[in-house]
């Protein structure tokens, strides 16, 4: 992992291959990491707290929103994957979800803006936050683990996400909240760079669409500098 301009960036995968024709000799480099050991894990954690990576399950809220948990079904996959693993959930708990998420957006939002937090979006990472039972284990690798009160408690799932919110937006953690530069995203991240100088909530996302539009309005604008003979 490196550091460009406050953009961190990862090793290249083969996601990248898509923009790499058009970003030859970038210093960038694209494509998503590839988590291996236990140091990875912390760093990923850092960069991506939890909350945030949360509130990136609806993208593009400026523009045409994404929905990446639209059933229940989704909402058990994305926590199997953050390391929350329930066995089900209902049309119930996936809209206690979505407020949180929404309510943790707000309040980050507000955050990043230095504005006043909305009382209701407080109120929701609250409940949440008490609802939840979920109790912090170490592994013997010294790793945490959280270990829900049932596989079917949605809630302890919600709650460990409800307090990873509380410790960003107090600022309890080392980092900032910031906007993402995107228009049709405006994301709120939690920039972890040193220069504290991060644009985009994912450089494989927003970032990189960034510079694609930047190429090609540069291509645009070198096609009508260029004399006609
Ligand atoms: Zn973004």
């Amino acid at each position: 992992m490196q550091e460009v301009d406050g953009q961190i960036v990862y090793p290249r995968t083969e996601l990248a291959d898509s923009g790499k024709a058009v970003f030859e000799g970038s210093p960038v480099v694209f494509g998503a990491p590839v988590v291996h050991d236990i140091d990875e894990v912390r760093e990923w954690n850092a960069l991506f707290p939890l909350a945030t990576s949360f509130t990136a399950t609806l993208t593009e809220r400026r523009g045409e929103p994404v929905e990446r948990i639209p059933t229940p079904r989704r909402l058990v996959d994305w926590l199997t994957v953050s390391g929350l693993a329930v066995d089900s959930c209902t049309a119930a708990q996936l809209e206690l979800a979505r407020e949180l998420r929404e309510a943790i957006h707000a309040a980050a939002t507000a955050t990043a803006m230095h504005a006043a937090l909305p009382e209701s979006a407080v109120r929701i990472i609250n409940d949440r936050s008490v609802d939840g039972r979920a109790a912090a284990v170490l592994t013997p690798e010294g790793a945490r683990h959280w270990r829900l009160s049932s596989a079917a408690r949605v809630e302890d799932a919600l709650g460990v996400i409800a307090a990873d919110a509380i410790s960003i937006v107090s600022g309890e953690r080392d980092g900032k909240m910031a906007l993402c530069a995107s228009p049709t995203c405006r994301a709120a991240f939690f920039d972890t760079s040193q220069s504290r100088t991060r644009k985009w909530c994912e450089m494989n996302t927003c970032g990189n669409r960034e510079k694609k539009a930047r190429f090609l309005a540069n291509q645009r604008k070198n096609a009508t500098a260029a004399p006609t003979v």
